[in-house]
């Protein structure tokens, strides 16, 4: 009930800035959801994701920053990790600062893509359906909650981008330190583009992913089924443990301009990173018990061939499992609140290429 109330509140707020357009621009209407965005002008509201017999639906807070002249469209898509906040607090500052009169193209913010995981305090599973949004691409019309939204991520926002930036950090429990994945596979042309997109991110680590899926139909990530449809696209990685700290929203204001000076949206804008250490073989180390966690490490450590990452103890103290660094290399990610399930991540570990 709760969102059904919500969808009736925020259904109607639609604020349009900086309404002088001159028409002797040629940029069009540019046209999102129920939103009619005119060149130079930047208009917020919200996607509509239906409800499906018992279960309600939610909205998804959009911003369209329309340029005055026609150019790329770049999606900037936060929150589809609810208490990954960094990404959301950057984006409703970006939404103010970035001047529709001087921007070529147009870009797209979906400020908060799981409404339901935010105002719900969840890590990783939406309070609804238990199902992680960035599992569930392209999404179903006729599914559970999270199958919606991406869905409608997928037919709304993706649809209507040429570059697509899905924006996570460490979630409530995950201690991260700041890296972009870079997606080596896709169409000709669009692992390149992505290449250049995270260099001009400014991140100084860039993990390289050579294992996504090719299936369009069960590209199981947000940033995957882009690249499918031949855009190109990566997922950004600042903030942790639900921080809201300035390091980690600045860094992803950076980031932002450096994606709009590399597409040519604004002609300044920060440099790309020159020499970023290029993290070739990683791996996610998980629980095989569910207990309590205990951390060995913290973010940003650097670990040898079996080093101790933590240990998972049974209710009583008892250890149960002991999980060990399978290679030398940097702890991109450690978990460090207590409660662990089978089979969920405890640590990222990720290996410099020399
Ligand atoms: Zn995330």
């Amino acid at each position: 009930m709760i969102h059904a109330s919500r969808r009736v509140i925020l259904g109607c707020c639609l604020a349009v800035l900086a309404s002088d357009w001159s028409p002797m621009y040629a940029q069009d209407v540019f046209v999102l959801g129920s939103l009619r965005v005119p060149p130079a002008t930047t208009a917020s509201g919200t996607l509509e994701v239906s409800a499906r017999g018992s279960e309600p639906g939610t909205t998804i807070p959009v911003t369209v920053i329309n340029g005055g002249r026609p150019g790329p469209v770049i999606a900037l898509i936060a929150g589809v990790h609810g208490q990954e906040y960094a990404p959301i607090l950057a984006l409703q500052r970006l939404r103010s600062a970035l001047d529709p009169r001087t921007l070529t193209g147009t870009v797209i913010m979906v400020h908060v893509a799981n409404v339901p995981s935010f105002l719900g305090r969840t890590i990783y599973y939406s309070p609804i359906d238990g199902k992680n949004l960035n599992r569930v691409f392209p999404g179903k019309a006729d599914g559970t909650i999270s199958d919606r939204i991406a869905e409608v991520l997928t037919r709304e926002v993706i649809a209507r981008a040429t570059h697509v930036v899905d924006m996570h950090g460490g979630d409530g429990n995950e201690s991260l330190r700041p890296y972009v994945y870079w997606t080596t596979t896709g169409p000709a042309g669009v692992p390149e583009a992505g290449q250049q997109m995270a260099l001009a991110s400014g991140f100084d680590h860039v993990v390289i992913d050579r294992e996504r899926p090719t299936d369009p139909s069960a590209a199981v990530y947000l940033s995957n089924t882009a690249i499918l449809q031949g855009k190109p696209a990566i997922t950004v990685e600042s903030g942790f443990l639900a921080s809201t700290d300035e390091a980690s929203i600045a860094r992803l204001e950076r980031a932002v301009a450096g994606w709009l000076r590399l597409l040519g949206m604004r002609p300044d804008g920060p440099s790309p990173v020159e020499h970023p250490i290029w993290i070739d073989r990683n791996e996610v180390l998980r629980s095989d018990v569910t207990g309590i966690f205990f951390p060995a490490v913290e973010r940003g450590h650097t670990v040898a061939k079996g080093t101790l990452i933590g240990h998972v103890t049974d209710f009583h103290g008892k250890t149960l499992q002991e999980i060990r660094a399978p290679f030398s290399g940097e702890i991109l990610y450690v978990v460090l609140t207590p409660p662990i399930n089978a089979g969920e991540p405890v640590a990222f570990v990720g290996q410099p290429k020399p």
